[in-house]
């Protein structure tokens, strides 16, 4: 699945005393199976890039086009451009809201349309891919866990929707180094084997040096170098 990012621009709050031109004409192509460090200074537009590989922002100008669909275009569905692109949030322990860690990862792959024996199975199997019990943790409350396993919760739940494109926004922020380094080898794994593409946004770039093949760095709103871990 390759994406193409052109010409785009993300305007917040235009003509208010607020407008922000978070992105200021990204141009940006991602082949598939690549592995991306998405990396730049604190408001450079890392997240709201992001947000829109994900179609949740329409841009105020330029598209994105995701194997040949341009997913900014008129009658694209949320859900069709879910399938493809997975995002876990840049601050997920905030957003887990159901009672239970099952319910939780399967609120995902439940809006993909699925039945409940395959959405049994997704969650097994991304729960131990993250590394969480499936048995220990499953009836358990979201809000009984650490902050990296709330991460981990977060993760597995767009991994449960199998997705080609799998994006995580800060993954590692505020983990220890033991937490920080699972997650990053979790994720290396997914890669490897099973060939999903894969985009971290990240400020390590000692990370990102590590895993990916290419990094890509923002700069006030725009796609500034490209390249290799040891060209950038
Ligand atoms: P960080 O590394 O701190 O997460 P980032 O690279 O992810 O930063 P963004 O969150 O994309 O940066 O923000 C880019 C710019 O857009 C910033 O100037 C920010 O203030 C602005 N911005 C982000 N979200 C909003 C919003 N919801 N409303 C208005 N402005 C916003
Ligand atoms: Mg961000």
């Amino acid at each position: 699945m390759s994406i193409i990012v052109k010409d785009l621009v993300h305007i917040y709050n235009p003509k208010s005393p607020f407008e922000s031109r978070a992105l200021d004409g990204v141009n940006i192509e991602i082949k598939k199976g690549e592995f991306i460090g998405l990396i730049g200074h604190t408001g450079s537009g890392k997240s709201t890039l992001v947000q829109h590989l994900n179609g949740l922002l329409k841009p105020t100008s330029g598209k994105i086009i995701i194997n040949d669909l341009d997913i900014t275009g008129e009658g694209v569905s949320l859900t069709s451009i879910r399938k493809k692109v997975g995002l876990v949030f840049q601050y997920p322990e905030y957003q887990i809201f159901e009672e239970t860690i099952y319910k939780d990862i399967a609120f995902g792959p439940s809006n993909l349309g699925m039945s409940e024996d395959e959405i049994h199975e997704r969650i097994k199997e991304s729960m131990e891919i993250v590394g969480l019990d499936f048995e220990r943790l499953k009836d358990r409350s979201p809000f009984d866990l650490s902050g990296g396993q709330r991460r981990r919760v977060a993760i597995a739940g767009v991994i449960a929707m199998k997705p080609e494109v799998l994006i995580l926004d800060e993954p590692t922020a505020g983990l220890d180094p033991k937490g920080r380094d699972d997650i990053l080898a979790q994720i290396k794994q997914l890669h490897s084997k099973y060939g999903i593409t894969i985009i971290i946004v990240s400020h390590s770039m000692e990370d990102m040096a590590k895993l990916a093949d290419r990094l890509i760095v923002m700069n006030r709103g725009k796609a500034e170098i490209e390249g290799t871990p040891r060209e950038v």
